[in-house]
């Protein structure tokens, strides 16, 4: 609740913001490193964590089982979640949008929003013994 927390917070959601594409915690604490701020590496993962969980970024692990982030897209889109390690992959589904538009116009629905998340068990995982 401390404000202390949250302008690290802010400082680390704005860097993933400009990065392009998933990135490392330790990646990010470089760029903001080099931008002279004097933030904890420790912050930067519990700043990714916290931004993963209330779904301002998506989230995906490496082949080399390190936590890659990117900032949730601000365009539609949805969500592939793995169930045992939080893997988030971004996915479009136009046949969705097509299929929601229609559903809300058969009932006379204007200015429609969806949330659509599907959850598994990603290769990484599913690949594991037993399951
Ligand atoms: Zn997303
Ligand atoms: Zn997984
Ligand atoms: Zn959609």
């Amino acid at each position: 609740m401390s404000s202390r927390n949250t302008w690290q917070k802010d400082a680390v959601k704005h860097a993933l913001g400009e990065s392009i594409g998933f990135v490392s915690a330790q990646q990010l604490h470089l760029v903001l490193r080099n931008h002279g701020s004097t933030i904890g590496l420790t912050t930067v993962y519990r700043a990714l964590a916290d931004l993963a969980k209330q779904g301002e970024a998506d989230s995906l692990q490496s082949n080399e089982g390190e936590l890659l982030y990117r900032a949730c897209g601000t365009d539609h889109h949805h969500h592939l979640i793995c169930r045992k390690c939080g893997a988030t992959v971004e996915i479009e589904a136009h046949r969705v949008e097509e299929w929601a538009a229609q559903v809300a116009a058969e009932h006379g629905f204007g200015q429609v929003s969806h949330t659509i998340d599907i959850f598994g068990t990603c290769s990484n995982c599913s690949t594991e013994k037993g399951n």
